[in-house]
This record gives C-alpha cells, structure tokens and sequence, in this order.
C-alpha cells in the first residue's frame, strides 16, 4: 500500500488528551505544586516525633550513619503520608549500571490470615531490599553462587511519589551493592566521592584560614536537550523504535542553516507538553527553571536550578523519566539520543559544576576580597590540575555509541578534553606565571602578594561554545555529557580527581607555610609551580578546528574519537590510584564498570547493525525494486540503468553488513575485542548501506518510500 500524506495532516492536528490543565491561580497557596509529592523535611517534621526528627536532620547535616533505631519511626511516617497521596505500593528505587533507574514494587498490604490486610512497612523495609543482582549488569563482581544484591536507603535524597492515573507509587531512592558490600550502581561511589572531595576541601580550607565550614558539597545543575517528535513517524520507524535513533534518512533541503528555531518561539503542543512536564517534575521536588528550543528543528532543552550531586543526580533520571512519560499525553515522543539524525545537531547534557560549603560559599566564585580571589584560585587551580591530569577519564565518563556520533564527529564538543577559562581569568594565569605587574591601577581590591592582579571576572564574559569544559563565571560547564546519560559518573569522577588535587596543592602550602611564611607568599608559587605543568590544557580557542587538533597532539593531549579508545582509562593505574586512595571505586569495582560499559556499547551497536540491515532488506529494498518496475514499465531506460545501478549497490552493501553481523565473526574474543570489531567493521558496513539508502530515498517514488522523512518528522509539529 503506498504511504499517504494524510499521516502527516493527522500528525500537525492534536488535542492536549482530550483535556487541558488550565492556569492555576498561584497567589492561591493551595496551588503551589512544589514538591507536594515529595517526603520533605517539612513534612518529615510535621509527622515525625520531635527528638526522632531532630536525630534525623543533624545525621543527615553531618553525613554520618543513620541510625537504624530511627527507621521505625522514619518508616511509620512515610507510610502514612504516602496512604493518604493514594500509594499502594512502595519501590527502592535504584540506579543500576544499565544507566536508567529500577524499581521492584511491594504492596504496602499484606493479608493477615483471616481475610482481611493490612498496611505494613516497617523500618526494615524502608532500609534495605533484596532484588536479584543477577538481572542487571555487575561487570563479574557477581560470583555466580551469590546472585543476591541488596538496595539501601539513602536518607539524603527525598522519598517521593510517583503518580499514574490509576495509582501512586512511594518510591525510595536506594544504593544498590552486591552482597559482599561492592557498589552494584551510581549512587554508592557518588556519595563516596562527595565524601571523599568535602574532606578535602574542608582541610584546605582551613590553610586558607576558614574555621568555620564544616562540610562542603559538589554542585550540579545539568542541562538536558531533546527532541521532541509527533508519535506517527516515531511508530511508523523502526530504527527509532528499537534504536533511539534514525538509521536512515536523505538530509532534508531545510536543516537548521537558516538558525531559525534556536531560542524561538515554542509551538503551541510543545509548550502545552512541556508546561505539564514542569508541573510534574515541580511536585516531585526538581527545581525546573528554564525551557527554550534548541538549535536543531524539533531540538529543545530543559534546565533546572542547581543542587547538590546526590540529589541533582537523582532528579536528573527523574527529569529524563517525566519528559518521556509526559509526552505521550501529548502525542509526541521524547528522544533523548545523542544523535537521533545524521547531519542534524545533536543532544548533549551541560552539566554544571561547582562546589558549595555549609556556609553557602560558592567555592568557585571568584568574590570581591583578596581573600575570597585567593581561596577561589586555589580551587579553580586544583580543577584544572585534575582536568589535565584524568582527561582520558573524563573522556571516557561520556564514551558510549550514541556520543561517538558527536564527540569523536564535527560536532561539539570536541573528543580531546581541554578548559575553556575565558580572556580575564587566563590573564590572572599570565599574570601569576610571570610574577610580574599588570596594568592594574594600583589600589585595586586583590593581589597575591605582589604584583597585583588583575580583578577577577565575576561573571565569565564571552562563551566558548566548542569547549568541552568552561569556566562560566563560577562554575565550571562540563558540556561533553551525553543526553542519554547518568549524571552520576561524571560527577564521581569530577569529585574524585578534583578532591585529589585539592589535598596535593594543599600538602604543597602547609610544606610551604612550615616556615612562617604568610599565605600569600606561600601559595604563590604553589599555584604557580601547579599552573605551568598543566596549563596545557588550557585552550580558548575553537575547539573543532584543525588546527586545535594539530596543536592539542603538540601539547600531548589526548584525542579519543571512539568509545573502545576512551573506555580502558577506567582501569588505567592513576586512574586505580585515585579511586583506591578515596575508597570511591575499588579497582575490582573499577574493573567491574569498564567490562559493564565496553559490553554495552558493544550490544547496542549490534542491535543497530541489525536493525539497519533489517530494514534495507525488507524495507527498503521492496521499495527500491518496486521503483525500479515503474520504471521499466514506463519504459525510461535512462532512469532505469541510474536506479539499476544503485540498486545493485544497495544490494551488495546489504549483503556485506549482513556478512559483517554474521556471530561467527564475532564471538571468540572478549567484549574489548568484540567492540573494536563492530566500530571497525560493522559501523563501516551499516554506514555505507545508509549512503546508499539515502541516495534511493531521493529518487524512489515518495509514495513508495515506507520511512517518514526528516523533512516531515522535523517539521511537522
Ligand atoms: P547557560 O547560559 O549555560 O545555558 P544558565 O546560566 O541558564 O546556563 O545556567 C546553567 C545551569 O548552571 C543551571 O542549571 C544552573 O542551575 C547551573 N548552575 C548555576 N550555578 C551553579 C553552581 N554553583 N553549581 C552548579 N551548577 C550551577
Ligand atoms: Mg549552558
């Protein structure tokens, strides 16, 4: 049957579900939504007997260990509260290292014998449960007469409930460990890490002469983009469906060259779908601030206000969840992909990063005292110590097959690691390094020692939009995350290498301070000594220009284009090092991820293989060969020798990535070997069935086309 543009009339028409929300009237405190779904402080205070609610919070504030004794209490509460938002069931709700939460549901009521139930979750319940480890990826940690796992309660991010039209569910966040204590998940070696970079923080901040702060936390505030596309074309393609992505599909005559969606008006549906996706997440307690389009047609993002790792990890799995969920209220469908089209921009996750004190001090502010400017060079020299020297492990945090399309292709950010600092605060670097007076007219607020320098720029000026890590203003953007991914990693890496390079500058300045000197004659050249070996990474220029790539090999950067490059610095010895030296990752737990994500991309990869070569044979093929006939019917012959051709080609490609997926030329070697394999081999193959896909699609007749086209899955809203 041919395929009819009527599709395309039904997909532009949509109704909000048959219904809409309204406005509500927000002077009316009735209608504030903000975390109403969530067991907040305020509502554990409200339900919790005073002493067991005050041992609760000064726990929590001191980041010690709860005790299990509260539980009881703890879990009484959180029952009621959830009864009455209507939960029948509660989950732990965890973070394997498949990169997407689970949740195993129990009902609150069990039957009691004599016909009736009741609601029961105790303290035991709320601590820990016991899914099956062996359904989820462990990279060998498992021993296989051992397949036991077991969530914990994290009391550090809120419970929250989850609502579906036709029930609610408690859901508690929870570790997820295997039962010899080894991290199974994201969460533990992120709180490890948080852990690990507070107390290394905290004793330089006591060089520095601060008495007073006791726990620092790492921020986040990640910025997650999308796309958003009507459900016919999505159903109508099974590449997006099995895949994420499209496999194949001709670049439409209108990409996004003209820059006319970037920050434009939002279409009418989208909006009304991202208004409820806010409303959503805003009762479950995530800080949702800002929503525009983003530079690819269809392409949008959502941001919310920053938080602390933990709980900014956990509400960014939330937020990807909503948007995926909400939208099929809408009729549309949320890719998350990192390349969900060839050719057009790609998805990434800017995830911002700093580092707060229980003070409420953003150590990466540069401030307006000399004081406050010495304390945020220290900082913000130790990152960039710890950037260059675990560049190929951040490199690898964001390797997986969707981000080979963007960080190891012409598209931001670049595959090689480096900081963007902006002009200002690279000339306090100049300055500091030469040790000699800038033009500063004298009197001005900070100096490190001297010679004065320059003030620092409180807000970073121009934005460098091809660095894949900036400083902005005071943070640091760490734009090379992937949209698809778990911020959780990232930051345990960031936290981890950032804490060790904290704790060595700070050795270096007690050594230095030993002998009387003051702080400023004393961290100078600890600053100084730290700035030339690693300002090398240090780059502002355009970060996907040749010559950067040419220049970054001068400086012995590292450029790993693919995910099977970058992965194996997960187990390389500094990496081992670190990770030991802070217990956030064990060198078996280290090992144990390297083997999980080297798999991973190479199961994805497979299945997009076959997926493509799937569709060639009975899809497009079928269409190519019908064309073909119409032609030789209509009697064309220089069109039919032109599609003959490609046909031809077509064929012979299809049959060379059918070889290529055969299993027996795979399965032998290990998972490393499987996935140099399929990049070297396969993705090749499944490219070069795609070129030729793309030239049939712009010569077979439309009707018989049975793919949706960019030009209508992009533009059709
Ligand atoms: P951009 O202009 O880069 O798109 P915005 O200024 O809108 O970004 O903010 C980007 C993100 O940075 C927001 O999610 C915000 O919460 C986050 N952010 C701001 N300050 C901090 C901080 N101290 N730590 C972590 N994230 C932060
Ligand atoms: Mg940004």
């Amino acid at each position: 049957m041919p395929r009819l543009r009527q599709d395309n009339v039904t997909a532009a028409r949509w109704s909000p579900n048959g219904a809409t929300l309204g406005a509500l009237d927000l002077t009316d405190p009735d209608n504030r939504l903000f975390a109403t779904k969530v067991f907040t402080p305020a509502e554990q205070r409200k339900r919790l007997p005073k002493n067991v609610y005050k041992q609760l919070q000064s726990t929590l504030e001191r980041g010690e260990a709860l005790d299990s004794s509260l539980a009881d209490a703890v879990a009484l509460a959180m029952k009621e509260w959830a009864l009455e938002n209507g939960a029948t069931h509660y989950a732990h709700w965890f973070q394997p290292l498949t990169g997407s939460t689970a949740e195993k549901h129990d009902s609150f009521f069990s039957p009691v014998g004599d016909g009736t139930s009741i609601a029961d979750f105790s303290g035991k319940e709320l601590i820990q449960g016991e899914p099956d480890a062996s359904s989820f990826p462990t990279g060998g940690i498992r021993a296989t007469f051992e397949a036991r796992g077991y969530t914990a309660w994290d009391p550090t991010s809120p419970a929250f409930i989850l609502e579906n039209p036709n029930g609610a569910l408690l859901c508690i966040p929870t570790a997820f460990a295997s039962w010899t204590g080894e991290a199974l998940d994201f969460k533990i070696p992120l709180l490890r890490s948080m852990g690990a970079l507070s107390d290394a923080a905290v004793r330089a901040l006591r060089l520095l002469g601060d008495d007073e702060t006791q726990l620092v936390y790492s921020t986040v505030g990640p910025e997650q983009e999308y796309f958003l596309i009507d459900e016919q074309y999505y159903f109508a393609r099974p590449d997006l469906v099995t895949t994420g992505r499209t496999l194949f599909g001709a670049k439409p005559p209108k990409g996004h060259e003209l820059d006319d969606h970037y920050f434009g008006s939002i279409p009418e549906r989208v909006l009304a779908c991202m208004l409820e996706t806010e409303r959503e997440l805003e009762k479950l307690g995530v800080p949702v601030k800002t929503r525009h389009n983003e530079v690819a047609p269809a392409q949008y993002e959502i941001a919310p206000l920053f938080e602390n790792s933990n709980v900014g990890a956990d509400h960014q799995q939330l937020t990807m969840q909503v948007l995926q969920n909400v939208a099929r209220k809408y009729g549309l469908v949320c890719l998350l992909h990192e390349k969900p089209f060839a050719g057009v921009n790609g998805s990434g996750k800017h995830n911002n990063w700093s580092m707060s004190t229980d003070t409420g001090v953003n150590l990466l502010d540069p401030g307006d005292t000399p004081h406050e400017n010495l304390q945020f060079l220290f900082f913000c020299t130790a990152v960039i110590k710890a950037v260059d020297r675990h560049q190929g492990l951040l490199r690898a945090t964001v390797a997986g097959p969707g981000q080979d399309h963007r960080l190891g292709a012409n598209e931001a950010p670049p595959a090689i690691i480096s900081i963007f600092l902006g002009a200002e605060l690279h000339e306090v670097y100049d300055a500091l390094e030469k040790g000699k007076a800038s033009e500063v007219k004298p009197g001005s607020l900070l100096g490190l020692g001297t010679p004065v320098l320059p003030p620092l720029p409180r807000h970073g000026g121009d934005r460098n939009r091809t660095s894949p890590f900036a400083f902005t203003g005071n943070k640091f953007e760490f734009r090379a995350v992937g949209s698809t991914q778990s911020i959780a990693l990232p930051n345990t890496v960031l936290n981890t290498i950032v804490a060790e390079a904290i704790d060595e500058l700070g050795s270096e300045l007690e050594e230095a301070m030993k002998g009387g000197a003051s702080l400023e004659e004393a961290l100078r050249p600890v600053l100084q000594k730290a700035w030339r070996e690693h300002k090398r990474i240090v780059f502002d220029g355009d970060g996907y220009s040749q010559e950067w790539h040419e220049e970054a090999k001068r400086r012995g950067l590292l450029n790993l284009p693919t995910t099977p490059d970058a992965l194996p610095y997960f187990v390389k010895d500094e990496t081992v090092r670190a990770f030991e030296t802070y217990n956030v990752l064990s060198k078996r737990e280290l090992e144990a991820r390297y083997e999980v994500f080297t798999e991973q991309y190479a199961v994805k990869i497979n299945i997009e293989a076959e997926t493509a070569a799937s569709i060639a044979r009975t899809m497009l093929l079928p269409a190519a060969l019908r064309h073909l006939a119409l032609l030789r019917e209509a009697g064309v012959p220089e069109l039919v020798s032109e599609t003959e051709a490609l046909v031809n080609e077509f064929v012979a490609a299809i049959r060379a990535l059918e070889a290529a997926n055969l299993k027996e030329n795979q399965d032998d070697a290990s998972a490393a070997a499987w996935a140099v394999y399929l990049r070297d081999k396969v993705i090749p193959a499944m490219e070069r069935v795609r070129e030729v896909a793309d030239k049939l699609e712009r010569i077979v007749a439309d009707d018989l086309w049975p793919l949706p086209k960019y030009s209508e899955i992009l533009f059709i809203k």
